[in-house]
């Protein structure tokens, strides 16, 4: 693979009127201090999602539930953009990308100012109350560990993710499938993208006519449908891509 002339395949398709839409997942966080759930420091390795994330787990008991809950929040609220957050961002505001589709919880794509961003699996930056349905940036409601904070109406709040079991918001799956058939081209960065329903939105662009392009560490399962491949860690190959535009 010869990084520089798939980087200039990839900047002259998109310079010609192939408008992008990004596919992100854990990759494009680990240089913001967010580990993968499931790499091996990660919150998995520590707390069994089948225990600790799914929502019968937190309706059942969601003090225990607010233990790997807390723990989360220490690391993504605190959490800031990097230089791969913020070159998305840059394509954006020069055109160039029309919507990030992310499975990241940590809303460091809106922080770095991306506008138009469909959260697959929701945002740990809001709190979701189970009674009232209202939702809350995270920031603003106090916390006393290991009690869950509490909503004024007396229900108990669940950062506002998708626990398994939980089914994708209906407006995320809309969009992405939207932007799925009406993108040129699909950038696939920092996830394999190997977990349904997250994995069917880079075959239905495919099946659509896009181009898929992959910016990863390494190959992975999708290598094989990708036109272009830039190999390395996002905060190198997004910021390249940037500055061959
Ligand atoms: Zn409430």
């Amino acid at each position: 693979m010869d990084f520089d002339r798939e980087l200039d395949a990839i900047a002259s398709y998109m310079k010609s009127g192939g408008k992008a839409v990004a596919l992100t997942g854990a990759g494009i966080s680990v240089d913001s201090g967010i580990p993968d759930f499931r790499s091996e420091g990660g919150l998995w390795a520590r707390f069994d999602p089948m225990e600790y994330a799914t929502i019968d787990a937190f309706r059942r008991d969601p003090k225990r539930v607010w233990e790997m809950v807390f723990e989360l929040e220490e690391t993504v609220l605190n959490a800031r953009p990097n230089e791969a957050h913020y070159a998305l961002a840059e394509l954006e505001k020069r055109g160039l990308l029309e919507a990030v589709i992310t499975q990241n919880i940590d809303g460091l794509h809106q922080l770095a100012g991306s506008r138009e961003v469909i959260e697959f699996h929701g945002s740990a930056a809001r709190l979701v109350c189970l009674r009232c349905e209202s939702r809350v940036p995270a920031k603003e409601i106090a916390r006393c560990p290991p009690e869950p904070p509490i909503c004024r109406c007396g229900g108990i709040y669940k950062p506002d993710i998708v626990f398994f079991g939980e089914a994708i918001p209906p407006a995320a799956v809309a969009a992405a499938s939207y932007w799925a058939s009406h993108c040129r081209l699909m950038l696939i960065i920092g996830t394999s993208a190997l977990v349904s329903p997250a994995s069917e939105i880079p075959v239905a662009a495919l099946g659509a006519g896009a181009l898929l392009v992959e910016a990863n560490l390494g190959p992975t399962p999708l290598s094989a449908l990708c036109a272009h491949r830039i190999e390395g860690s996002a905060v190198t190959t997004l910021p390249a891509l940037v500055a061959a535009l």
